[in-house]
């Protein structure tokens, strides 16, 4: 981890030509996985078969899921009908319980031991060499980002396809710093050493955030506040500029079907989860299906237009990456490759206003980052 709590690479050991060049091809810091073409295509929600609106229909699973638990009944139907014999999913770290850790699943209360989401540094692939030796079928779940990673892998290592048949993932606004949380556990008045638990989100939608010390302390925050007044503002840079927040490459992705204000912000008052479910894939269409058809997963169709209404921050986001990449790369820092990922199809429907101001906005942020190095440098 790297101050103020982001999860960066770090080569300890000179690795081969041949192994860098497949991490430089696969590493989403470097280039993001392009979007498939067999699907149709929107310029922001990206390639799809099919979208809908539902829950988990089994009330333990709705209620543990951040949204309404689709993801993990999907995981459970996943393991059931055969189609993967295991999960590689994310957890709370007990030892370190602002933090996360990954975990194998094989059954249904091993997936809803890591239902709900954990806005904290996660490194899903970090063990996929290992993952991939010990062969067998896995689904995997990762966000956008670590799913782009696995694809781009798997043009050079042909043990992904024949070992992961499924990979899954959520809408992203981005990684927060864990400084941020550490925000939240001393706005709650506790202290971040003495955490016995933590959890972001879930348990009910979308969940309050929820402290635990070992010394038998309890304190709660509405997601509106821990998301909106202190993670929202410690997303890293790189979250800032990407073309793929809505987990393109997935077989299916997953968000929140905010129900909106009048003026379209998101209301996030407690009541019963629903999950906004988008299948990708002919493999994800075909589990989705299936899933439905065993009374796993209840949803209807949801026009791809309406995703708008429920997701206006990703929207606007996705929007904004080509002013914000254009300002980042006249000042002469380095951005990911992102070809066929619809960056300047989206840009074309931002507001020139807005477009000009994350353009200007972005250079000063690049520049006066850059400036305080410098200075730290100079007076170090
Ligand atoms: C950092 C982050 C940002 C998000 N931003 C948005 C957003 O802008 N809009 C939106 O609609 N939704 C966002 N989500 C996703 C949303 O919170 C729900 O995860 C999604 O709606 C799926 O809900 P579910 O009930 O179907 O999933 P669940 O049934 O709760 O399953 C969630 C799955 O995601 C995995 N997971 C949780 N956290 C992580 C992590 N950090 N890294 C990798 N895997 C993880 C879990 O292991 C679990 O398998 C975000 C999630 C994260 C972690």
């Amino acid at each position: 981890m790297a101050a103020p709590g982001y999860a960066r690479p770090l080569q300890r050991q000179p690795v081969s030509p041949s192994i860098d060049a497949k991490i430089a091809a696969s590493c989403p810091g470097q280039v993001v996985a392009p979007w498939p073409k067999e699907a149709e295509r929107h310029p922001v929600w990206g390639p799809w078969r099919q979208t809908l609106e539902g829950a988990a229909t089994d009330p333990a699973i709705r209620f543990a899921g951040a949204s309404g638990g689709a993801l993990s009944a999907l995981l459970i139907h996943a393991l059931n009908t055969g189609l993967v014999d295991r999960v590689l999913h994310v957890e709370a770290d007990p030892s370190h319980p602002l933090g996360n850790k990954m975990r194998w699943s094989t059954n249904a209360a091993q997936i809803l031991a890591g239902a709900g989401s954990r806005y904290a540094a996660s490194s899903p692939l970090a063990g996929i060499d290992c993952a991939l030796a010990e062969g067998g079928r896995f689904a995997f779940v990762g966000k956008p980002c670590d799913v782009s990673a696995l694809r781009r892998l798997s043009r050079h290592d042909p043990r992904v396809a024949a070992h992961v048949p499924l990979m899954l993932s959520f809408f992203c606004g981005g990684m927060p710093s864990e400084d941020g949380a550490r925000r939240i556990v001393a706005a709650m008045g506790l202290d971040a050493r003495q955490l016995q638990s933590f959890r972001y989100r879930g348990q009910g939608w979308p969940g309050l955030t929820v402290a635990t010390t070992a010394e038998g302390g309890r304190a709660e925050m509405p997601y509106s506040e821990s998301w909106g007044a202190h993670l929202s503002r410690e997303v890293q840079f790189r979250c800032k500029i990407c073309p793929d927040a809505v987990g393109g490459t997935a077989d299916i992705a997953c968000a929140d079907a905010w129900h909106g204000d009048d003026a379209g912000y998101p209301l996030f008052e407690e009541e019963d989860g629903r999950s906004l479910i988008a299948a990708r894939t002919a493999t994800g269409e075909a589990l989705l299906r299936s899933a439905q058809a065993a009374g796993v997963v209840d949803a209807s169709p949801l026009p791809i237009s309406d995703i708008s209404r429920m997701q206006p921050a990703q929207a606007q986001r996705k929007r904004m990456v080509a002013a914000r990449v254009l300002a980042t790369r006249l000042l002469g820092q380095a951005t990911p490759r992102m070809r066929d990922l619809d960056v300047m199809r989206a840009a074309r429907r931002g507001r020139l206003y807005d477009l000009t101001h994350n353009f200007l906005g972005t250079l000063r942020r690049v520049w006066q980052r850059r400036w305080r190095r410098t200075w730290a440098g100079m007076h170090r």
